[in-house]
């Protein structure tokens, strides 16, 4: 355990940037989208050249909006921009615009479980910002390069409370974080290119002590599996110095992954070292009633409501709708599937099962699934109808996955995979199984009944499979006891 042992209760609070999906930036209308040559998407507002003015981007506004109606928060009737003053070299302006003492969004609240259990963690706000640019270390020899590519970009800064105890709690924090703001589409997700970035406050105190003790803030990971063994790390390292009776200090550190260990980067700053003050370009943003109304009602359904109708209207069980429903795209293929077989369960069990399998060995997302959630659907009817056994549906979905033709039905006929069902045809078959052999015919009427598994298998090889056991087992029976 790396909770800090029995003395030392660990305490956790995480910052997330969250870049919002607009198509331009938040003061400008310069194109907000990734991967762009360096340099060439940086206009004069964003680098706040004389004589240009900031007009807030109404999108951004919107999708701030959605995400504090989404965790339950006070939406701030008047939010104020501020500007965030220090030096860097990716941001040549030399300040950042951004909320601070009235922020957009207040309160609110993320419910979190890990090994079953449940909790509800503190959200203390979400602000408004603009991203700064990007220093490139590693293009140049002994030099460093500069993207202004994302400078003002939209970001919606999200801060918990400090009520994560464990490295096992943030990492799920962030995972349903990052499920949340990909279901509202406020946010691509992707970590790789930065869309979704994290810092982790970690402190110690006393087991049944109120104060918090003194906090370190780690930055630069980015994964969720990362960020459990950075705080892990960093829980290890602060306990061993203050069971030696030492005092930790409060630093901004750095995570490496490779030697798994954060190192010190900077002292951390006060809030009174940025000069905070009210950006005098831009005026209090007041948003009316009207606004956050249309806002509410364009709201998706959210996760968790979906995993809550999809236990009641699908009777599925806990887990198979949390991950169902992990991403918008999956809970949409599954109720897909599940229309087209009308068999929830049988639809999650082949999902989570046999097609993540598929997908899994080529390394794809569902919606790069070969095989349709329609086509699917067809497939698991048929299994249902008893057309064909679970079995040789597997079979059926190689075929589909393979390209093979797209509808189940095809590939049967083209196959000759239906079941038999004709008993008459079945009988036919026993009757020769058993004529066939007759020393354990002999011995099974002697008293041994393990051979009766044995004949099945025989008779089951002779349908090539195309009989259900379980009837093949009954009328076996019956005709060796006639
Ligand atoms: P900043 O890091 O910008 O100074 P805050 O002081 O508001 O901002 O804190 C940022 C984050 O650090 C919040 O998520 C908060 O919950 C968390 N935090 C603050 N104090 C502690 C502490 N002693 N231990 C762990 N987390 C903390
Ligand atoms: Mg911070």
């Amino acid at each position: 355990m790396n909770n800090g042992g029995q003395k030392w209760e660990t305490v956790v609070g995480l910052e997330v940037h969250v870049q919002l999906a607009t198509r331009s930036k938040i003061f400008s209308g310069a194109s907000a989208a990734y991967g762009a040559e360096a340099n060439t998407r940086a206009c004069a507002v964003d680098l706040a050249l004389p004589g240009v003015l900031p007009v807030l981007n109404r999108e951004a506004v919107c999708m701030a909006v959605k995400f504090g109606l989404a965790v339950g928060a006070q939406i701030n009737r008047e939010s104020v921009f501020a500007r965030k003053n220090y030096f860097y070299p990716d941001l040549p302006k030399g300040y950042q615009i951004s909320q601070y003492e009235k922020p957009i969004v207040s309160g609110g609240t993320l419910a979190i479980s890990t090994g079953g259990a449940h909790k509800s963690i503190g959200i203390t706000r979400a602000h408004l910002e603009e991203d700064a640019g990007k220093s490139l270390h590693e293009d140049f020899h002994g030099m460093s390069g500069i993207d202004l590519n994302r400078a003002g970009t939209p970001l919606l800064e999200i801060v918990s409370e400090p009520d994560l105890r464990s490295a096992a709690e943030a990492a799920a924090y962030l995972k349903k974080l990052h499920t949340l703001v990909r279901h509202l589409e406020i946010c691509d997700g992707n970590m790789q290119e930065g869309s979704f970035r994290f810092d982790a406050n970690v402190s110690l105190r006393p087991r049944g002590e109120k104060k918090l003790g003194v906090r370190t803030e780690i930055k630069n990971v980015n994964s969720f599996r990362f960020i459990e063994k950075a705080v892990q790390f960093e829980v290890r390292r602060q306990t061993k110095i203050l069971d030696g009776g030492g005092a930790v200090a409060q630093e901004t550190r750095l995570y490496d992954s490779a030697a798994d260990e954060t190192r010190p980067m900077r002292g951390k700053e006060e809030a009174d070292d940025y000069r905070y003050f009210p950006d005098p370009d831009l005026p209090p943003l007041l948003l009316e009633e009207d606004f956050i109304a249309a806002v509410r009602a364009s709201m998706p359904e959210l996760p968790e409501q979906k995993a809550a109708r999809f236990i009641r209207d699908y009777a599925l069980t806990e887990d198979d709708a949390e991950t169902l429903t992990a991403e918008r795209g999956t809970a949409d293929y599954f109720e897909a599937v599940t229309a087209a077989c009308g068999d929830a369960k049988s639809a999650a069990n082949w999902i989570n099962g046999e097609l993540a399998g598929h997908l899994n060995r080529e390394n794809l997302a569902l919606d790069q699934s070969k095989v349709s959630a329609r086509a699917l659907g067809e497939l698991l009817r048929r299994v249902n109808e008893k057309i064909i056994s679970g079995k040789t549906a597997k079979e059926v979905l190689q075929r589909m996955w393979n390209g093979e033709g797209e509808s189940a039905d095809e590939i049967i006929a083209k196959h000759g995979l239906k079941q038999i069902t004709d008993d008459g045809a079945i009988e036919k078959i026993i009757r020769q199984t058993v004529d066939a052999h007759p020393e354990q015919v002999r011995q099974f009427r002697d008293g041994n009944e393990k051979v009766l598994g044995y004949l099945v298998g025989q008779v089951m090889k002779n349908t090539q499979g195309k009989a259900e056991p379980r009837k093949v087992n009954t009328m076996l029976r019956k005709i060796l006891s006639a």
